[in-house]
C-alpha cells in the first residue's frame, strides 16, 4: 500500500476496521454458581455471548489470589516473570510482610510508589503498534504506567492515609483501639455545651489530626472540620466531603487531599462511621490515572468517584463497624458509577481494546456466603431470608452489564466476559506456623508468641516474630499459603544449606503437612504442596515462596498466619462474616469463567482455557504479534 492510500484508509476508518475488543472482568465470578444461573434462564446476556462463541470454566494462577492471576491476565506471563505470588511477600533480610503489589521508596525526600509488577502489559504491546487502550481497575495497576490511552488504576492505590483502607468508627465512651483488619475505634469528649469533640487521623506523617465536632440538634448530626459542615441523618450515609492534611516532608510542606463519606448509625448514644479516605480524583496527591490528568476529567463528568484500589468495605463489615445494608448500599452505589463511567469509554468508541473490572462479585462472595453455607461456623440462619440470594443478585447484576454493553456494540467488536478465580466456603482456618511449631520446624517460645497482630503491624513495621528463635528454625509461613525455607545466604539468618539439605526439608514438610488431618471431620486438609521452582520460570522465582500450599475446599490459612501469629489450635473454626475465600485453595477448585463472543476450539470442549490466554488471544485479535517472553498461547490456536 502506497503512503495516500495509507493514510487514506486510515482517515476512512482503516484503523476501524481492524475489529475491536472489550473484556469484562467479574472479579471471583465462580463457574459452579455461573452454571446453575444460567440454567435456571437468571443470565440471559452471558448466556447470548456463549450462544454467539463460547462458554468455559478458566484455569487461573497458582495461588488463585487477584494480584497475581490479573497480573497474569495483563501480562500473558507465569509469576516466575511478573513477580507477584500473592497479596503479601516477605522481606528475607528481617522476615516481615510485605504488600507486594506496591511498594514505597522516598525520591527527593518525598514517597513515591512503585508497581512491583514486571513483564509487558498487554495494553503496552498494543501501544507499541499504534493501538490504543482504556483499562479501567485492573488490580497491580498502580502507579498507572504511561501508554497510548487512558487507565485508573485499581487494586493497590492507597487510601490518603498510605493503607489499604483504614475506616474509623466513633462511639460515645469508645476507647481508641486498632482491629485486626485495618480498623481505628475512637471515643469522643463529650463538652458541656453539649457538643463532642474528636479527631480525624491523616497520613503517618500528618502535622495533625484535625478535629471534629458534632452537635446533635432536632434529630440529625451536625459535623463541622476545618472549613466544612455536613449535615446528616441516623441510619443514613452522607455524600462525598473534602479534607486536607499538611504534612512536612523535610523542608516542603505538602497538602494531601482527600474525599470521604460518613455514616451515622445513632444519635443516642452517639455512633458514626467514617469510611477509608480517598484519595480526591480531582486533585490526587499520587497519579492515579493516565494520563494524570484524566481523574479530574472523570469526576468533573461523573462526580467524586471511590479512587481506593479495594473500594468495598469488606473490612468495616467484617468487624461489625458498619452492617450489611450500609455495605451494600455503598458498594452498589460504587459499582453504578464504574458501570455508568465504562458506557461512556464504550460510546465515545476511542479504543481498540478496552478492559474493566468490577469487584463486586469477590467482594460480595466474601462476605455473604455464610448465608448459603448452612455447615459454615457463622451461617446465620436467622436472616437468610434477607440476605440469602444476595450473591445470586450480584451475578444478575454483572449480567445486566454484559448486556448493556452487548446493546453498544457493533457486531464486529469481539466481547468477552471473564473472572480471574472462582470461590469457595471458608469454614475452618490453618493456622500454619502453629503446625510448624509443633513439627519441631520452627522454634520460638511459646510464651512469647503472638496471636493478635493487626494490618497496623503490617502498615506501620511492627515487631514481627517475637519469641523466634531463628539459629534453629528452618521453616516459617507469611502471606496466604506460603511456606519460606530459612535459608543460608537467602535469609538473614539462614540455617538451612542450599542443595540437598533444602531439598530433604521441602520434601519432608511436604510428606508430613499433606497428613494433616482435621480432628473435627476426620478428613485431610490440604490438597497439594508445591514447590515453587517446579511451577513457576522466570529471573522472579527466587522471590516465591518456597512451598505453595494448596488447602482442600472449606480450608484457607488463617489471617494470623499470614502476619506471622501463632494462635492456640492448628485448626480452628472460621466465625467471621468473611465467609468464603479462594487463596490458599487448591487452584482446580478455584477456576474462573470465559464466555466470548467468538469461538474456540478452548471454548467448546477442546482443552481448556487459562487467564494467561488471553493477553496472547486479544493481541492476535487485533492482528499483533505475540511477543515471545508470553507465556500463554492465543485461544486462537488452542
Ligand atoms: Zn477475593
Amino acid at each position: 500500500m502506497g503512503f495516500i492510500e495509507r493514510i487514506r484508509s486510515l482517515m476512512v476508518g482503516g484503523r476501524r476496521a481492524r475489529r475491536r475488543v472489550v473484556v469484562l472482568g467479574a472479579d471471583g465470578m465462580d463457574p459452579r454458581i455461573f452454571e446453575r444461573l444460567l440454567k435456571e434462564g437468571r443470565m440471559p446476556n452471558m448466556a447470548a455471548v456463549a450462544e454467539r462463541g463460547g462458554y468455559a470454566r478458566m484455569g487461573t494462577t497458582i495461588p488463585a489470589e487477584s494480584p497475581v492471576a490479573w497480573s497474569s491476565f495483563a501480562t500473558g506471563m507465569n509469576p516466575g516473570k511478573h513477580g507477584i505470588f500473592d497479596f503479601l511477600h516477605r522481606n528475607p533480610l528481617n522476615y516481615t510482610p510485605t504488600v507486594a503489589p506496591v511498594s514505597v521508596r522516598m525520591k527527593f525526600g518525598k514517597p513515591e510508589p512503585v508497581n512491583n509488577r514486571t513483564g509487558v502489559s498487554v495494553w503496552k504491546v498494543l501501544s507499541d503498534a499504534g493501538l490504543r487502550s482504556t483499562v479501567m481497575r485492573v488490580p497491580v495497576t498502580f502507579p498507572p504506567e504511561k501508554f497510548n490511552g487512558r487507565l485508573l488504576s485499581g487494586l493497590g492505590v492507597p487510601d490518603l492515609r498510605g493503607t489499604w483502607g483504614t475506616s474509623v468508627l466513633y462511639e460515645e465512651g469508645g476507647t481508641d483501639i486498632h482491629t485486626e483488619m485495618g480498623g481505628v475505634e475512637m471515643g469522643f469528649s463529650h463538652s458541656n455545651n453539649g457538643v463532642y469533640n474528636t479527631e480525624i487521623v491523616g497520613p503517618k506523617r500528618a502535622n495533625a489530626p484535625i478535629p471534629l465536632m458534632v452537635s446533635v440538634q432536632d434529630g440529625r448530626a451536625n459535623l463541622q472540620w476545618q472549613n466544612q459542615t455536613l449535615r446528616i441523618a441516623p441510619g443514613k450515609w452522607s455524600g462525598w466531603v473534602p479534607i486536607h492534611f499538611d504534612v512536612s516532608l523535610g523542608p516542603l510542606t505538602v497538602h494531601p487531599k482527600g474525599i470521604m463519606r460518613f455514616f451515622l448509625h445513632a444519635l443516642n448514644p452517639l455512633k458514626l462511621y467514617l469510611s477509608a479516605i480517598s484519595l480526591d480524583p480531582s486533585d490526587s496527591f499520587y497519579p492515579i490515572t493516565q494520563p494524570a490528568h484524566w481523574s479530574r476529567e472523570l469526576a468533573a463528568r461523573h462526580g467524586n468517584f471511590c479512587t481506593l484500589g479495594w473500594m468495598e468495605d469488606t473490612w468495616g463489615l467484617n468487624e461489625n463497624r458498619i452492617n450489611e445494608s450500609a455495605f451494600l448500599e455503598e458498594a452498589d452505589l460504587f459499582y453504578d458509577q464504574l458501570e455508568e463511567m465504562v458506557f461512556n469509554l464504550i460510546d465515545e468508541k476511542e479504543d481498540d481494546f478496552l478492559i474493566a473490572v468490577f469487584e463486586a462479585t469477590d467482594r460480595n462472595q466474601h462476605m455473604f456466603w455464610r448465608f448459603i453455607d448452612e455447615a459454615h461456623p457463622a451461617y446465620n440462619k436467622a436472616e437468610v431470608n434477607t440476605w440469602g440470594d444476595t450473591i445470586d443478585r450480584t451475578y444478575e447484576r454483572f449480567d445486566k452489564t454484559v448486556g448493556d454493553v452487548m446493546k453498544r456494540l457493533d457486531r464486529d467488536t469481539i466481547l468477552m466476559a471473564m473472572s480471574d478465580h472462582g470461590f469457595n466456603t471458608f469454614r475452618r482456618a490453618v493456622n500454619v506456623n502453629t503446625w510448624l511449631r509443633n513439627e519441631g520446624f520452627l522454634i520460638a517460645d511459646p510464651d512469647s508468641c503472638r496471636d493478635d497482630f493487626s494490618m497496623k503491624d503490617l502498615q506501620q513495621e511492627g515487631t514481627f516474630w517475637p519469641g523466634v528463635d531463628w539459629s534453629k528454625t528452618r521453616a516459617y509461613s507469611l502471606g496466604l499459603g506460603k511456606i519460606y525455607i530459612n535459608l543460608r545466604g537467602r535469609e538473614s539468618k539462614g540455617i538451612v544449606n542450599p542443595g540437598r539439605e533444602y531439598e530433604e526439608l521441602r520434601d519432608q514438610i511436604i510428606e508430613r503437612f499433606m497428613k494433616l488431618i482435621d480432628p473435627v471431620t476426620g478428613k485431610p486438609v490440604v490438597s497439594v504442596i508445591h514447590k515453587a521452582d517446579r511451577i513457576f520460570t522466570g529471573p522472579r522465582v527466587p522471590e516465591a515462596g518456597d512451598l505453595v500450599i494448596g488447602f482442600h475446599m472449606g480450608y484457607r490459612v488463617s489471617w494470623q498466619t499470614a502476619l506471622g501469629g501463632f494462635p492456640p489450635e492448628v485448626i480452628e473454626d472460621n466465625k467471621r462474616k468473611w465467609s468464603a475465600d479462594h487463596c490458599s485453595i487448591n487452584s482446580d477448585f478455584a477456576k474462573g469463567v470465559l464466555l466470548s463472543t467468538e469461538k474456540y476450539g478452548a471454548l467448546t470442549g477442546n482443552g481448556e482455557p487459562e487467564i494467561i490466554d488471553l493477553a496472547p488471544t486479544i493481541l492476535r485479535h487485533l492482528d499483533v504479534e505475540v511477543p515471545k517472553d508470553m507465556d500463554g498461547v492465543p485461544l486462537q490456536e488452542k
